[in-house]
């Protein structure tokens, strides 16, 4: 099939498989497919709703991140500043929310045991 791969936007064939980062499906490009790189972005917020990176995040996920990481030729501390800043942002969120009127709930609340190191 051709398309763009999410993880690192070629333009080609691409292959849709499930994503690592929940319940949806991305196209990758093979030799994202074979690296285990997921889209950047998708990785950021998953992670962030997870806990702080990598201290709060488990073996499986940090590999996925540092595959992502050398596919894009980022690092794992471009990585963990991406993951801090979208927890502010979801702070910030939960903030307004809450100053709306509606029940504050803290992201620690809302954050998934799934990758918690074990
Ligand atoms: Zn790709």
């Amino acid at each position: 099939m051709q398309g763009k791969c999410a993880v690192c936007g070629k333009e080609g064939e691409v292959f849709v498989a499930s994503s690592a980062c929940g319940a949806m499906s991305n196209a990758y490009c093979e030799e994202c497919l074979a690296s285990g790189a997921e889209p950047w972005n998708d990785l950021v917020f998953y992670v962030s709703l997870a806990g702080h990176y990598p201290d709060q995040i488990n073996e499986m996920y940090r590999e996925i991140v540092r595959d992502t990481c050398k596919r894009l030729h980022k690092t794992e501390e471009e990585f963990s500043a991406a993951v801090e800043e979208e927890i502010n942002k979801i702070d910030d969120i939960c903030d307004m929310v809450s100053q709306i009127g509606c029940t504050s709930f803290p992201i620690s609340d809302m954050q998934t045991n799934s990758m918690l190191p074990l």
